[in-house]
């Protein structure tokens, strides 16, 4: 039987320890890979903390990740042995139900997480279902692509959605993973961007990846003085937040959109979305052909993650560094 090396939480809020596990068996539709590379998101962080309440123990995070396919079951083309992948958060879905046949397997009830109840990437090698395993661009190099399956596409995803364009002015909140690649995304579509900052020495750094405004948030004046310029504003921060005063950033018809997981109720008084018609909407991840599309736009207009990289025997030193709010943006494990 093969033995699979990682790192695993053995306990909510643990640090990670090595971890050697059996292979689930290799479906038709699976393919094992061999990881070179695996992001760290702050949803890792979240899983290992059990802040979600699904969290079982041992916990192998990691839900960003590079390898190569070192085998394949009964029903998979074998033209994928060899091929480099990313895989994201996603590893499955029914793939029959009225969300996958409309392009929304994303939000599929069935849908699988890579590292919930199964172990994820922060190991030697992973299996998944290969229809969740996306060819990566060779354009892109595996640490800068890794955290694109996960961070990248959560802030693409809304964009695409609510049909951002270049006549936009994109706000974003937190400039930590995802909000890194939404100031990169938002600035390649052409928008007016506003990065919302807690950290004043991330202003340079928001400007060189492509924010035209920095709002220092340390100071709540800062943020009352912003009044109806934005049409979408993409909240990344795990905070709970002035809301009142983001929806005041919002023009007529804005969206707020939330993707960071906020830890108590957002609540806010109904006219603040009443007058000005404003909405506050959620995102999750992105559908398959949505991380195909991503890929494709982030090789062409050069988007990807600004790392620190760590090889996987140091992961609680990356994990501290992250809980710290240290990472410029995206910490990234080597493996092997
Ligand atoms: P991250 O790299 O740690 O970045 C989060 C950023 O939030 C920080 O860099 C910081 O930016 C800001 N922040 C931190 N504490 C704050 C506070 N008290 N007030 C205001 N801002 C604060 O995390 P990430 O990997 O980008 O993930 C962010 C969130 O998105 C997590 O909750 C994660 O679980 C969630 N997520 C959701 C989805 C989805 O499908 N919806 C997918 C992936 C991740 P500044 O220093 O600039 O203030
Ligand atoms: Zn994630």
């Amino acid at each position: 039987m093969k033995v699979f090396k990682g790192y695993a939480a053995k306990a909510a809020g643990g640090a990670l320890e090595e971890f050697e596990f059996e292979p689930t068996p290799l479906g038709a539709f699976d393919i094992e890979v061999e990881i070179t590379h695996c992001g760290i998101c702050h949803s890792d962080i979240h899983l290992i903390d059990n802040d979600w309440k699904l969290s079982t123990y041992p916990l192998v995070p990691g839900h960003e990740v590079v390898g190569v396919v070192t085998e394949k079951g009964a029903s998979v083309d074998r033209a994928l042995l060899g091929k480099r992948v990313g895989i994201g958060w996603q590893s499955g879905a029914c793939l029959t139900c009225s969300e996958c046949s409309s392009g929304l397997d994303h939000l599929c009830a069935q849908s699988r997480a890579t590292c919930v109840g199964r172990h994820g990437g922060f190991a030697s090698h992973i299996r998944v279902d290969s229809r969740y395993a996306f060819i990566l661009p060779d354009a892109l190099a595996s640490d800068v692509a890794a955290p694109l399956l996960c961070g990248g596409v959560t802030v693409y995803s809304p964009l695409k959605t609510h049909n951002i364009r270049a006549a936009h002015h994109v706000g974003v909140i937190g400039i930590g993973g995802l909000g890194h690649f939404a100031i990169q995304f938002a600035s390649a579509l052409g928008c007016e961007v506003t990065a919302f900052s807690t950290t004043n020495a991330k202003e340079k750094d928001a400007r060189e990846l492509g924010a035209t405004n920095f709002v220092s948030t340390s100071d709540p004046k800062n943020l009352r003085q912003l009044r109806s310029s934005c049409d979408m504003i993409i909240s990344t921060a795990y905070a709970d937040l002035p809301w009142e005063s983001y929806l005041a950033a919002l023009r007529p018809r804005g969206k707020l959109v939330i993707v960071g997981v906020p830890s108590t109720e957002i609540s806010i008084p109904g006219f603040t979305l009443i007058s000005g018609e404003k909405s506050i909407v959620g995102s999750a991840i992105g559908s398959r052909s949505t991380i195909t599309e991503m890929l494709t736009f982030a090789a062409r207009k050069e988007v990807g993650a600004v790392t620190e990289r760590f090889p996987l025997s140091q992961v609680n030193t990356a994990l501290a560094s992250l809980r710290a709010g240290k990472i410029r943006y995206r910490a990234v494990l080597e493996v092997g």
